[in-house]
């Protein structure tokens, strides 16, 4: 915006030349008022003067009177001295005959022109006079007002100088505060539009610049594309490396952002994660090509406080009119577009498609009931049996979440805990999860099953904030359960960048005596070395593996490397999703300890 002649710069400038104005006026008004009150007083305390001088002449009236110049050496006559400023002095007798007289010699050159204004020019006494021998007489006086017009020229530049120099000071002042105002004013309209951590528009200037651009595309018939953004992985960054790290991050990826969008493409800090980015005129093709450019781009990692952080993003995309076709309605639907995204496995983006307006309803509606899910008392625990490979001899339990929904039926934990994870409710369910499961092993052991360990999900979300290993401690005791009964599984994805916060975490857990095994093991990121830095006992080979394990030659050779990797590291394999009796026998045969599947149980209630 070009600040010079915007219209708040320009009303601005009228203020301030109306503000030095009526400063001036009011000095000047003062400085008047000044000027005309001490002249005054000077021209009174004169007229003071002239009356003593008449007065001495009347005390002194018996003798003849003769004036006398003051610098007059003549003295041999009785006579008054009169004050250098006496221009003539007069007595006259009645009929304005005059007795005595006197006049200034060469005194007839006329006053400043100003002088008159001020009525400092010259001054007249008169007052009446009792001659001995006389009627009554009057002596009259006239003075010139040189030394007061000398003395009131002194006083002037006094004043003048003075109301000057408090003009210069005060607007010297008034500038530096109209500045630090100018300042404050233009800090708060930036705030007000940008975002403060990345510098970049705000959700309030997003809503308004791209109220604007929708308004020229639909007058010029053209399209426009709203990319709507969030990075993958900021939550377990900012959860697990601290919110510092966390705004870094952001920072690092803004910068990286602006880089690879068009100056004119507008993109916007929503809040949190969430960026977007308005590409006018763009339809499909040219949405899709900007989509994977930013994608690719937030694939390198970033080197943020001594980290390497990946984050990847998820892009959900609207496109202009079709999508909605006013700010919020495309915005939404870009939302819809990005929830879909991150669904189909992040790393990717989606085109908003009107199925997507029905799963997002679905959604708020699962969100609200699973609100009240636990209170309502409407989850609860199926147990599924884990087995010795060879033997199919029963070593154990999963716990598996249940959500007996009223409105929605019973609701699959692949659906639920995602967003109860999303939503926080993960501390409160997976804490009532461990409750039941050890309650239920408690009864195990006292019908005599002592044989038995139950393992038990924990979310990642679980090992930030909420005490985690209080809360497996304290249960624990409360059911008076010895802690090697229970196996605590943990997904790959929770260890995602391990930080020390988590493996100390993890560290506690095992000293308490439970178990811990790595779930889902295979489809994330966890490496050999970071598995020997970790007290982990168990992998749990992922379903996905084990499915195709007779038919898929690279499903085969991975899960005999796992194998054979955890054997080298002395840990258990239990394999996920055995089926048949054929994978079973294969996997027996690659050295697989354990299994869990359908073919060994479903998951049930415990009774
Ligand atoms: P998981 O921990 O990997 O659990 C195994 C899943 O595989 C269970 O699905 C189980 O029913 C299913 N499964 C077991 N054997 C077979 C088989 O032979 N064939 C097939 N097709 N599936 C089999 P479920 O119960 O739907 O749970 C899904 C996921 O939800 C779990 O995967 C776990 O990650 C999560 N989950 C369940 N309960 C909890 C919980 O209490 N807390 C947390 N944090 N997550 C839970
Ligand atoms: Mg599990
Ligand atoms: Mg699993």
């Amino acid at each position: 915006m070009n600040q010079a002649n915007n219209p708040q710069t320009m009303h601005r400038r009228g203020w301030d030349r109306l503000n030095w104005l009526s400063t001036a006026l009011a000095l000047g008004i003062a400085t008047l008022l000044l000027i005309s009150s001490e002249t005054a007083t000077l021209r009174e305390d004169f007229q003071q003067r002239l009356a003593t001088q008449a007065s001495l002449v009347a005390a002194n009236s018996a003798a003849a009177v003769v004036f006398r110049d003051a610098d007059s050496a003549r003295d041999n006559l009785t006579a008054f001295r009169l004050a250098p400023e006496i221009l003539s002095a007069q007595i006259r007798l009645p009929g304005g005959k005059p007795f005595a007289s006197y006049h200034k010699a060469g005194t007839s050159e006329a006053s400043p022109f100003w002088a008159g204004w001020l009525g400092l020019d010259r001054i007249e006494y008169q007052m009446p006079l009792n001659l001995e021998n006389t009627a009554v007489a009057e002596i009259h006086l006239v003075a010139d007002l040189e030394p007061l017009r000398a003395r009131m020229l002194g006083f002037i530049a006094v004043v003048l100088g003075a109301a000057l120099f408090a003009l210069f000071i005060a607007q010297a002042l008034m500038a530096r505060l109209r500045r630090a105002m100018r300042r404050a004013e233009d800090d708060m309209v930036h705030m007000a539009h940008y975002d403060v951590l990345t510098g970049l528009p705000n959700r309030a200037l997003f809503e308004t610049h791209t109220a604007q651009v929708l308004a020229r595309t639909a007058r010029g018939g053209d399209r426009a594309a709203l990319l709507f953004f969030d990075l993958d992985n900021f939550k377990v960054v900012n959860d697990s490396l601290g919110h510092p790290v966390g705004d870094q991050l952001l920072r690092a990826v803004a910068a990286q952002l602006s880089q690879v969008v068009r100056q004119t493409d507008n993109l916007s800090r929503l809040g949190g994660d969430e960026f977007t980015l308005l590409v006018e005129g763009a339809g499909q093709q040219q949405a899709i090509a900007v989509a994977e450019h930013v994608i690719q781009s937030l694939q390198q990692p970033f080197p943020v406080g001594g980290h390497e952080l990946s984050v990847g993003a998820s892009i959900g995309i609207a496109l202009y009119p079709d999508d909605g076709d006013s700010v919020d309605k495309l915005l939404r639907s870009a939302d819809s577009a990005l929830y879909a995204a991150k669904a189909a496995g992040k790393h990717t983006w989606r085109f908003f498609s009107a199925e997507m307006d029905q799963q997002a309803r679905d959604r708020l509606a699962l969100e609200a009931g699973l609100r009240r899910a636990l209170e309502r008392g409407e989850l609860r625990m199926v147990y599924q049996p884990i087995v010795e490979m060879d033997s199919s001899r029963l070593v154990g339990y999963e716990a598996l979440m249940r959500w007996d929904s009223p409105e929605l039926g019973e609701v699959s934990p692949t659906l639920f805990i995602p967003v109860a994870e999303e939503t926080g409710l993960i501390h409160a369910f997976g804490a009532f999860a461990l409750r039941e499961a050890c309650a239920q092993t408690r009864r195990w052991l006292d019908e005599g099953r002592v044989e038995l360990v139950v393992s038990v999900n924990v979310s990642a979300r679980q090992f930030y904030g909420h005490g985690l290993v209080n809360t497996v401690r304290q249960t624990l005791a409360e059911a008076d359960l010895p802690p090697s009964h229970i196996d605590l599984e943990i997904t790959e994805t929770a260890l995602l960048g391990a930080e020390q916060g988590v493996i100390d975490i993890l560290g506690e857990l095992h000293g308490l005596g439970v178990g811990l095994s790595l779930d889902d093991f295979g489809i994330g990121y966890a490496s050999l070395s970071q598995l020997k830095r970790l007290p982990i006992h168990k992998l749990k080979i992922d379903r996905s593996f084990v499915m195709d394990i007779l038919h898929d030659s690279d499903d085969a050779a991975i899960v005999t490397a796992i194998i054979g990797m955890a054997e080298a590291l002395g840990l258990t394999v239990v394999a996920e999703g055995v089926e048949t009796r054929e994978q079973q026998a294969f996997l027996a045969a690659l050295g697989c300890r354990r299994g869990q599947g359908y073919l060994f149980g479903k998951p049930e209630a415990a009774e």
